[in-house]
Parts: structure tokens; sequence; C-alpha cells
């Protein structure tokens, strides 16, 4: 059985989150999504809250699960028997940052291969950053995140009123 790992911060999950679960899961069995954490880091949302939010709008594939790790992400990898870890590029300074961070983990496991899906050209520019600045500002999310997660994001920025 074929199996990837897609790891993040997922601080939330958006569209272009999305897509590339979409897409890795026509290529693998078995998509986990990873949402690597960092105690250190507080983000908007506790991880227990992205897993939620990563479960509900990914509940049409029944091939792709949601786990957390506060530990390294190639040894969830080799826990679950992962061949590849899968990551998504949005343009260059993604594409030197992912190449680096590669390197890093082919050092540390080199059985296990990283995969870097390109951004679909419509969402190169989606980030969670941007979409927590937008919901700070009351702007319409609707082609950012799947419903659930603007909801979140209006409840707590005070905004239930907006789109
Ligand atoms: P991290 O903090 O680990 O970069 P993110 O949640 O920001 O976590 O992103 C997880 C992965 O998804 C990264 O490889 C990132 O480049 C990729 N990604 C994020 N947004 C997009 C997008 N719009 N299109 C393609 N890949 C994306």
């Amino acid at each position: 059985m074929s199996v990837a790992i897609y790891p993040g911060s997922f601080d939330p999950v958006t569209f272009g989150h999305l897509a590339i679960i979409r897409r890795a899961a026509r290529l693998f069995d078995h998509v986990r999504v990873l949402v690597a954490h960092n105690p250190e880091k507080c983000g908007l949302f506790s991880p227990q809250e992205r897993v939620e939010l990563l479960s509900a709008v990914t509940a049409d594939y029944p091939q792709v699960t949601i786990d957390v790790t506060d530990g390294y992400v190639v040894d969830y990898a080799r826990q679950i028997g992962a061949q590849c870890l899968i990551r998504g590029l949005r343009g260059a300074d993604d594409a030197r940052a992912e190449t680096h961070l590669a390197a890093l983990n082919r050092n540390l496991a080199p059985e296990l291969e990283t995969l870097l899906l390109p951004a679909e050209s419509d969402l190169v520019a989606v980030s969670s950053s941007d979409l927590k600045a937008r919901a700070q500002r009351g702007e319409a999310l609707t082609a950012l995140c799947p419903e659930p997660v603007a909801r979140e994001l209006r409840v707590r920025f005070g905004k239930d009123a907006l789109a």
C-alpha cells in the first residue's frame, strides 16, 4: 500500500492545502495529513482545532486521515511506514525553503522521498497567514477556504455577519 504524509501547520486549512490533499489522494492509497505543531509557537487555532477543521473538510476523502505530532515529521513518517512526504510550492520562496527542507529530511531519513507539488495557478497566493489577515479585516473569505473554516474565523475575529 502506498502511503504519503502531508505535514504542515494548517493554521487553518485553506483551499490551497485542500487542492494538494486532493491531488495527493489521487496518487497514493493513503494520505496522512499531519498537523506538525511546535509547542513553542502559538497559532491562532490549537492543534486539536486544526485537526477538527481538517477532518471536517476532508470527510469526503476516505483515503485521507488527519493526525497531529509535536515531534519530528520524519520520525512520524517512519512509525507509519510512509514512503513519501508531500509539500506544496507556491513560488520561488517556497521552492528555496522546500528544497532545503527536503535535503535536511533526506539526511535524516534517506528512505523517505519528498514530492513537491506546484500550486494551482488560481491558488498560488492563498496562505493561512493571508487568510487570517483578511479575516481580521472582515474581508470575504469564500474564495480562500471552506465554509467551516470561514465560519470559525468569523467567530474568532467577531465578524459574524460577513461573508
Ligand atoms: P508550514 O508552516 O509547514 O509551511 P503550511 O500550513 O503553511 O505549513 O503549509 C503546509 C504545506 O502546504 C507547505 O508545503 C506549503 O508550501 C503548502 N501550501 C500552503 N499553501 C499552499 C497553496 N496555496 N498551494 C500549494 N501549496 C500550499
